[in-house]
């Protein structure tokens, strides 16, 4: 090999190394890294570890700093939750003691973003209206279980379910739900009547994003177990509802 072919070589790999080095990742060197709590519990059968085990890897990926809490003691220490950009609450049925509920909202009225789904953000914590207030809905029925349904998107120009399929089929719960007029509500499942005749027609918020106070407020209900983020587009929304309400995405 001769000497010029050698320097050839060399310039062509430094090129390529350089153009390697140039992509941009997902983590944002320059700039403070995002911080995420999720925080997992209450009852089992909603499988919150295995969910929150497939979301936290997926913030990390985008470059967040991510913290995984079994307690809701975590709560407890507010100055330390106002410097976060996210938090995931994910604790179906449980009791929240009133120190780390205020915590918990005055957390997200000052600007930390909140982000769950199914009931383990919406049917967290029964007796705690305030709760309720900020997630902005409840769940209170599943008529039939685990049920063949479909989910429309609604709001197909909204960055967190633009381009997903317009309409998808669950195999899961259908949540009937009561919830707050003030949410944005990006996809609806409308109720067939089999399992509840006097609900025939009725069309239910699936996926919406809303305020409270100075934080936003990410909801889907979505997720009965992990497996239902097999399902591209809940996994997707899911994704996508995190990076809004850490405010990654607008
Ligand atoms: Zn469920």
């Amino acid at each position: 090999m001769n000497k010029r072919l050698i320097l050839t070589l060399c310039m062509i790999g430094l090129g390529a190394a350089l153009a390697l080095t140039a992509v941009p990742g997902p983590a944002r060197t320059t700039e403070k890294p995002k911080t995420a709590l999720f925080v997992w519990g209450g009852w089992e059968g909603h499988e919150p570890k295995q969910c929150v085990d497939i979301f936290a890897p997926i913030l990390e990926a985008e470059g967040f700093k991510v913290e995984i809490s079994h307690s809701l003691d975590s709560y407890l220490d507010l100055d330390k939750l106002k410097k976060l950009d996210l938090i995931v609450h994910i604790f179906t049925m449980a009791e929240i003691k009133p120190e780390q509920e205020r915590n918990l909202e005055e957390a997200v009225k000052s600007g930390v973003g909140l982000a769950g789904w199914h009931g383990g953000l919406a049917d967290a914590h029964r007796s705690n209206v305030e709760y309720e207030f900020m997630v902005g809905g409840q769940w209170v029925a599943h008529p039939g279980g685990v049920i063949d349904y479909n989910v429309d998107i609604t709001k197909p120009d909204d960055p967190i379910v633009k381009g997903l399929k317009r309409r998808f089929p669950m195999k899961s719960e259908q949540y009937y739900m009561q919830v707050d007029p003030l949410d944005e509500v990006l996809a609806t499942t409308t109720f067939s009547g089999q399992y509840a005749p006097w609900i025939k027609g009725v069309v239910m918020p699936v996926v919406w994003k809303k305020h409270y106070g100075q934080g936003r407020v990410f909801y889907t209900s979505l997720g009965h177990v992990a497996a239902d983020f097999n399902v591209p587009e809940a996994r997707e929304i899911v994704k996508r509802g995190l990076l809004w309400a850490a405010r990654v995405i607008q």
